[in-house]
C-alpha cells in the first residue's frame, strides 16, 4: 500500500527523535512492502524563524493533502518572551483546531523491563495497561481567554461543551473499550460542574449500543487518587480536555519516562496526527540524548489507527520491547545500572530487531 505521511518535526528533539522514525517506517515498510511517503512540514519555533508565524498555511496543505501527519514537538526558551498569539504552541493547538482532531489517545503500558524506572512501587504497576481518551478541541482551554480581564482584577474562563462535542467523544471511548478488555471508566466532576452532568447522560445512552462494555463514571480527584493506587484497575477512560491532560501526565509516571509515551489525535475518519506526549526537551536538545522510542511509538499507532496495518504496528512494538528486554536503554531509563545509549544508537537497534 502507498500512503502519504506528513511530517512535521518541529523544535528542539522532536527533530533527533522524526529523522529515526521516519528509518524505523521505511524498515518497516520494506519488510511489508508498503511505500511511505514522507512530505515534510514547519510548524512551531521552526516556523516562527522562516516564515514569520508558528503555523504556516503551507504546513496545513501538506496535512491536507497527506493520509495520516507525524508531528514531533514544539517550543522552546527562544520563543518564550513572544506574544500569545505568536508562541509556538499557538501552532500545536491551531493545527489540532484546523484538522478538526477532536480525540487524543494515550496508551499508558508498564513494560516488564522498565518497572525500576517508576517511581511507583513495581508489583502495583506490573501488567498496566491503560488508554486515555482526552478530548482535545473544548472544555477551558478554548473558552474567553483568562488575558481578557476587563481591565480590572477579575478573570474568566469559560468551560464550553455541546452535546455533539460530548458525544463524539464519548463514542471513541466506547469503541477503544470493546476492542479491548471492554471496561470503560467515565471521568467527570458531575457533583459541582452543569458540563460533567451533561457527559453523564450522553454517556448513559451511549452505553446501550455497547451492551458488552462495563460502564461506570468516576469523579476526577477519585480517579486521580485510584491512578496512584491502583492503576491495574483501569482499562479505558474517557474524559474532558483538562481532566484528561492532568491524569495523563500523572498516568506517565507508570511508564517511567516522558520519553516512552506515545499520541495519537484523531478524528472520524480515519485521519489522524500522531506525536509524543513529552515536549521539545531543550534542555537535551541537540546532544542525542532523547529517548526516541515514544515516537517511534506514536508511528506503530499511525500504522495501527490511520492506516489499519496491525502486523506492522505490532512488529514495531515487539521490536521496542525486545530492544528494552535486552537491556538497552537511553538515559531517561538507565537508573545508573546500565550504559547509556544515546538516540541514534537507540533507534538502531530498534531497526535492527525489526
Ligand atoms: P511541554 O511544555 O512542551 O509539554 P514540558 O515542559 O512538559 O514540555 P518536556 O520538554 O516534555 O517538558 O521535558 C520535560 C523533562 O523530561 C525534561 O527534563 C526533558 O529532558 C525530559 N524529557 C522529555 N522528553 C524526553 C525524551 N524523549 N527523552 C529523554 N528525556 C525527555
Ligand atoms: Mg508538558
Amino acid at each position: 500500500m502507498k500512503r502519504k505521511v506528513a511530517v512535521l518535526p518541529g523544535d528542539g528533539i522532536g527533530k533527533e527523535v522524526m529523522e529515526g522514525t521516519m528509518k524505523v517506517l521505511s524498515a518497516v515498510a520494506d519488510r511489508f512492502g508498503h511505500t511511505f511517503e514522507f512530505h515534510k512540514g514547519r510548524i512551531g519555533g521552526d516556523a516562527i524563524d522562516q516564515d514569520g508565524m508558528p503555523l504556516p498555511d503551507e504546513t496545513l496543505r501538506i496535512c491536507k493533502e497527506s493520509d495520516a501527519a507525524l508531528l514531533g514537538a514544539v517550543g522552546g526558551p527562544k520563543w518564550e518572551s513572544l506574544p500569545g498569539h505568536l508562541r509556538p504552541e499557538r501552532g500545536l493547538l491551531g493545527i489540532r483546531k484546523e484538522l478538526g482532531l477532536f480525540a487524543n489517545l494515550r496508551p499508558v503500558t508498564a513494560f516488564d523491563s522498565l518497572l525500576h524506572a517508576s517511581p511507583l512501587k513495581p508489583d502495583r504497576i506490573k501488567g498496566v495497561d491503560m488508554l486515555i481518551v482526552r478530548e482535545l478541541t473544548g472544555g477551558l482551554y478554548f473558552g474567553t481567554p483568562s488575558e481578557r480581564r476587563n481591565g480590572g482584577d477579575e478573570v474568566v474562563d469559560t468551560l464550553h461543551y455541546t452535546r455533539s462535542e460530548i458525544e463524539r467523544i464519548v463514542e471513541q471511548g466506547f469503541e477503544a473499550a470493546s476492542k479491548r478488555r471492554q471496561k470503560l471508566t467515565s471521568v467527570d466532576k458531575a457533583n459541582v460542574l452543569e458540563s460533567s452532568r451533561m457527559w453523564r447522560e450522553v454517556v448513559e445512552e451511549k452505553a446501550k449500543a455497547y451492551p458488552d462494555v462495563e460502564v461506570e463514571h468516576m469523579l476526577v480527584d477519585a480517579a486521580a487518587m485510584k491512578m496512584v493506587q491502583n492503576p491495574s484497575h483501569f482499562d479505558v477512560i474517557v474524559t474532558e480536555n483538562l481532566f484528561g491532560d492532568i491524569l495523563s501526565d500523572e498516568a506517565s509516571m507508570i511508564t517511567g519516562s516522558l520519553g516512552m509515551l506515545p499520541s495519537a489525535s484523531l478524528r472520524s475518519d480515519g485521519f489522524g496526527m500522531y506525536e509524543p506526549v513529552h515536549g521539545s526537551a531543550p534542555d537535551i536538545a541537540g546532544k542525542n540524548l532523547a529517548n526516541p522510542l515514544a515516537m517511534i511509538l506514536s508511528g506503530a499507532m499511525m500504522l495501527k489507527y490511520s492506516f489499519e496495518m496491525h502486523d506492522e504496528a505490532e512488529a514495531i512494538e515487539k521490536a521496542v520491547k525486545e530492544v528494552l528486554d535486552a537491556g538497552y536503554y537511553t538515559s531517561d531509563l538507565a537508573n545508573g545500572s546500565t550504559k547509556a545509549l544515546g538516540t541514534d544508537a537507540m533507534i538502531k537497534k530498534v531497526i535492527y530487531q525489526l
